[in-house]
């Protein structure tokens, strides 16, 4: 059997930090806020909402809603992200993505001030990714994959990671992230000849293809640490799923993460992590 690397202790870790700097900050007379802006009533959108609310309400964030209709202009989504920007009372800001196909969403999240980018949206957040500065935020979900390595104490440091997908949402902030924490960095997308061969070579492989279980046992080979980003829900046995194939994994790689309860478990931690730092960089 390989180790299964739960995300849920990961996430308790990183929210009992998180809970001890708010409670410094409360101290201090700053209650970090997080305002989360959303257009029309997505279920997917509706859902990561509540989840990031009852997360920050448990570190002691306080959340504030805005809910635009959902044929809301650019116009008008970038007016509420500016206020937002320019409201002192508020340390992070999360717009609900991806927005309506019509909606310039580059465009958009230049109105969100990049102290208060806590999801590492915009192209400034980005820019510190790459730069491996800490003026910005890394993308949640990337930065998640991040705190469950580090939380399992899995050496990053001079090791192979390979990353399967180069979105910028998860794939090349991952690897920019393992990048600058001493990995030498293969990253692969939809182009590349024998991914399989390369992912076999890595120590780490992180799945983020966005391809239901097709990371399977040509991928894999002893020793290796796989983080599954993945998440598809499965018509068939009615059940979320990741991008690896997680039987084939089992029993050959040295520890994987399961779908769902992995990477998935961390984000909203992170986020609200995010938050409370960007309160504490504030008030320096
Ligand atoms: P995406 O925008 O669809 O990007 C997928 C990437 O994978 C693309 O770069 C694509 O290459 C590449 N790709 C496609 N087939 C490939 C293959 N056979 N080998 C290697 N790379 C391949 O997806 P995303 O937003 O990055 O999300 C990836 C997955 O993570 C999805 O399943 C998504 O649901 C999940 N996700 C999970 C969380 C979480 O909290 N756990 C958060 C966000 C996303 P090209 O660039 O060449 O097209």
């Amino acid at each position: 059997m390989s180790m299964l690397l739960r995300g849920a202790p990961a996430a308790a870790a990183l929210n009992e930090k998180t809970a001890q700097l708010v409670s410094e900050l409360r101290e201090k007379g700053v209650a970090p806020t997080l305002a989360i802006v959303r257009l029309g009533a997505r279920e997917d959108d509706l859902s990561y909402e509540r989840a990031a609310v009852k997360r920050c309400a448990a570190v002691g964030i306080e959340t504030r809603c805005a809910a635009l209709p959902e044929n809301a202009s650019g116009g008008e989504v970038e007016e509420t992200l500016r206020a937002l920007s320019a409201d002192a009372s508020v340390h992070g800001i999360l717009l609900l993505r991806p927005l309506p196909p019509a909606l310039d969403e580059a465009r958009i999240l230049r109105a969100i001030a990049p102290e208060k980018d806590v999801d590492g949206a915009a192209g400034s957040s980005l820019a510190a990714v790459y730069a491996g500065t800490d003026e910005g935020f890394a993308p949640c979900t990337a930065q998640a994959v991040l705190e469950l390595l580090d939380y399992y104490e899995i050496p990053i440091e001079g090791k192979r990671a390979v990353v399967l997908g180069r979105s910028l949402v998860v794939g090349r902030p991952a690897a920019m992230l393992l990048l600058h924490r001493g990995a030498t960095v293969t990253l692969c997308h939809s182009k590349t000849e024998n991914a399989a061969g390369l992912a076999r070579e890595a120590d780490i492989l992180v799945a983020a293809a966005g391809r239901r279980e097709s990371v399977g046992a040509a991928y894999f080979r002893a020793g290796q640490t796989v983080i599954d980003v993945g998440i598809h829900y499965n018509e068939e046995t009615q059940k979320l799923c990741g991008d690896v194939a997680l039987a084939e994994a089992d029993g050959v790689v040295r520890a994987v993460t399961p779908v769902p309860g992995g990477v998935g478990a961390l984000t909203t931690a992170v986020l609200a992590a995010h938050t409370a730092k960007a309160a504490a960089r504030r008030i320096k």
